[in-house]
């Protein structure tokens, strides 16, 4: 037995080699500079020694990998611009393009070792640890629910560069191999094995002895791609069935990318060309793309958001320090609608006892039996079995009593959004729980301060704001109010992780933060329909721009009353120079004159027929006092106005400490409302164009469309300074 540090190496009677990757002080495998050292001597070690017959790799650990250490890919970049800065571009090109395809050649070098090499595999196997696997001459998958293989490079604006686009593009036909690759889904042992990416599944305790037999038995130490005579799956590209292919998939990378992601269209060239060409130059074809894509700015800012930054906020960033962990075991749930019913069976799926309240038992049960629909769609889908229903609906007792929650650890509630009934509920609860539990308020509108003076504990009183809806969507709103401890957010954070969403701490404001942006985006979407900019336009500059919908689809899905609602309580309470007339005069059209209230009643910005698509109203043109020749317009200027004015309003935030740090801005944006994600956030896209041309885009924007666009004080303040929003920051934790 020969031993590494995150290797245990073996070798059994048969001379099979078993490598077993085990990382030392950490919970998961994942691929750094001293992982990879030890694969290149174990495969040279493999290949040099008589007596071994051929490789398993599997996993000490309860899951294989997540893939490479995006960090390391990070200080990639630095040491470029370090070397660019005192040896030149060109030197510091070529010592980044060795660099970055270490990886590529490693697994090449074990493809073509002439040992069979197989990987065993249970739990998530993805990125660079998958691109290993596919490297492997054989691959079994364990048949449990667990497992998970995929190639996730995209989703972080990257690409996979080990190897997997053109492994992948050879086991696969081509079209099914791009939407993989574009979509970065991840895929079950049995969909695996069906699609070509596996050979075999396996039950978990037989896996590494499955893996064995296929060596035993004779497997090839040669991949399919390095044999006489290999095929392409779907022939070769200068063929007439080839072509045919490339037209649609442009079409496709063009229709889910809005041409944003230069990894995406990296994808699409390194598959057409190294298609063509024998594996180890095409490994090199994507090598270059690989390199070029590293050093995009679009590559950068996901990987700071969605990976480093979201970690980060997962693991607690924002979390005092001095308290110790909370134990929350039982959580109370007031207001069993369509938000409560939706947060008991988040916090009961994550173990958590729940209490579920409403006005009277029916209405409690109600919001229970959601629970019941929901893990039933998963048991139908093959995600859960009865037994997981059984103990999770076990897990929510419905009430009518306050008093059932006097063992609670933590009480959300979620009842109408009304001043009134709120304080009349946190009286009721705070008379219930015990002194050290904290009360929590979903509230969207109200600010917390507010509501905590009704409150005899302000310091555990704090404000959790889930979004709609909640099954689905990972970000969740901490809100501190003025009085709000150290204890309640620590609490809520906790609460949280407990649940696996993605927290951000913010502080009382009107609209929090996510929703201000939100609102933002839909208010310049109505201004651009009173303009009379044709309704397909402003949709498509929208989705164009980067948004996962168009800013009057959005408004449909939160309501177009809820919207009118807002702005009427804006100008209740902060007078009519708070809200623009002509918004106010279209949305009263909509809702109190045409009863067009969102997709909830079937009729908003949209129509939405029975069994058909949804199509934009046909009469939002009457609404129109003028209409604007679509070719008059400029494209690029729309899509401008709808990103820029969400920007704006996240700078607000930090100016008014609403967003004390960026990180919490751009990874909020992302997740609570889909601000273009290559951006890497709302901040992140100010920062990376550059503070002095954002300011000055403003200036433009409010030249022609008025002084929403005018660019606030901090902004200005820091194009003068040369500061971003991040140097910002890490200046005032470095003092
Ligand atoms: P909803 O009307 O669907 O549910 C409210 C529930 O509270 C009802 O079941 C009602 O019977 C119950 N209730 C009312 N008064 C009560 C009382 N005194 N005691 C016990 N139960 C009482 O409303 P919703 O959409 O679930 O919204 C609830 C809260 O969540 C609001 O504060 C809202 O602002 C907030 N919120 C809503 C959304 C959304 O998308 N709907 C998103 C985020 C936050």
């Amino acid at each position: 037995m020969t031993n590494f540090t995150n290797f245990r190496f073996e070798v059994d009677s048969d001379g099979i080699a078993v490598a077993t990757w085990d990382m030392p002080n950490r919970s998961m495998n994942v691929i750094t500079p001293e992982v990879m050292e030890e694969l290149s001597a174990i495969v040279e070690k493999v290949a040099a020694d008589e007596a071994i017959k051929g490789c398993v790799i599997t996993s000490g650990k309860e899951t294989f990998s997540g893939g490479a250490d995006l960090t390391m890919l990070q200080g990639l970049g630095a040491q470029y611009d370090k070397l660019a800065k005192e040896k030149g571009e060109e030197e510091a090109m070529s010592f980044f393009f060795e660099q970055s395809r270490g990886l590529s050649l490693l697994y090449r070098r074990l493809e073509t070792c002439g040992k069979p090499f197989a990987a065993a595999i249970h739990g998530t196997c993805l990125g660079g640890a998958f691109e290993l696997a596919l490297a492997c001459h054989h691959r079994v998958l364990s048949d449990s629910d667990a497992t998970r293989v995929g190639l996730p490079e995209i989703k972080v604006g990257l690409f996979p560069g080990a190897g997997g686009t053109q492994r992948v593009a050879r086991l696969m036909q081509t079209g099914d191999a791009l939407q993989m690759l574009f979509k970065g889904e991840q895929v079950r042992a049995l969909m695996a094995r069906n699609m070509g990416l596996a050979h075999q599944v396996a039950p978990r305790d037989g896996l590494v002895q499955a893996a064995k037999e296929w060596i035993k038995g004779g497997g090839s130490a040669v991949a399919p791609w390095d044999a006489k005579g290999f095929k392409l799956p779907s022939n070769k590209v200068y063929s007439a069935a080839g072509m045919q292919i490339w037209p649609a998939a442009n079409a496709i990378y063009r229709r889910e990318t809005q041409d944003n992601y230069p990894a995406a269209y990296a994808i699409l060239e390194a598959v057409y060309q190294g298609l063509q060409l024998p594996m180890d130059q095409a490994l090199k074809v994507e090598s270059r793309w690989f390199a070029k894509i590293l050093r995009s700015k679009e590559a950068a800012a996901m990987i700071r958001t969605l990976f480093v930054s979201m970690q980060e906020l997962n693991k607690g960033a924002r979390r005092p320090k001095e308290v110790p962990p909370t134990k929350i075991r039982k959580v109370g749930v007031v207001g069993a609608g369509f938000m409560g019913a939706s947060i008991a069976y988040v916090s009961a799926n994550a173990g958590l006892e729940v209490v579920l309240i409403d006005k009277d038992i029916e209405a409690a049960e109600k919001g229970k039996a959601h629970s019941h629909k929901l893990v039933s769609d998963q048991i139908m889908k093959g995600r859960a079995k009865t037994a997981d229903r059984d103990a999770l609906l076990a897990r929510i007792t419905p009430s009518a009593t306050y008093e059932s929650l006097a063992d609670c650890d933590l009480v959300i509630e979620a009842v109408f959004e009304d001043p009134k009934v709120k304080a009349e509920v946190i009286a009721k609860v705070e008379a219930a729980i015990r002194p050290d539990c904290i009360f929590a308020s979903n509230t969207s509108t109200l600010p917390i301060s507010g509501l905590a003076k009704t409150s005899k504990n302000p310091a555990g009183f704090i404000g959790i704001h889930f979004f709609s809806p909640v099954e689905k969507m990972m970000l969740v709103e901490i809100i501190m109010g003025k009085e709000t401890g150290d204890t309640a957010l620590a609490t809520a954070l906790d609460f949280v992780r407990t649940i696996k969403k993605t927290p951000i701490v913010v502080n009382d404001s009107r609209g929090f933060f996510a929703n201000r942006c939100v609102l933002a985006y839909i208010l310049e979407g109505h201004l651009m329909l009173i303009e009379g900019v044709p309704p397909a336009m402003i949709e498509n500059a929208g989705k164009q721009a980067g948004m996962p919908v168009g800013p009057l689809s959005l408004n449909d899905e939160v309501g177009v009353d809820l919207g009118l609602k807002i702005l009427r309580a804006t100008k209740a309470q902060l007078g009519d120079a708070a809200v623009i007339p002509g918004q106010e005069a279209l949305l009263t059209r909509m809702v109190d004159g045409d009863g067009r209230l969102g997709r909830k009643n079937r009729k908003g910005f949209y129509d939405y027929p029975e069994g058909a698509p949804k199509r934009l109203w046909g009469g939002l043109k009457e609404l129109q006092a003028t209409h604007v020749d679509g070719e008059t317009l400029d494209m690029s200027e729309l899509k401008h106005r709808l990103l820029v004015t969400q920007a704006l309003e996240a700078a607000r935030t930090v100016e008014e400490g609403v967003i004390t740090d960026p990180r919490e801005a751009d990874v909020g944006s992302i997740l609570g409302f889909g601000f273009a994600p290559f951006t890497g956030g709302a901040l992140s896209y100010i920062d990376f164009m550059g503070v002095k041309r954002f300011v000055e885009l403003c200036r433009s924007l409010q030249a022609k469309h008025g002084d929403r666009f005018a660019p606030p004080k901090i902004l200005l303040d820091m194009a003068e300074s040369g500061d971003t929003f991040y140097s910002r920051a890490g200046s005032r934790k470095a003092a």
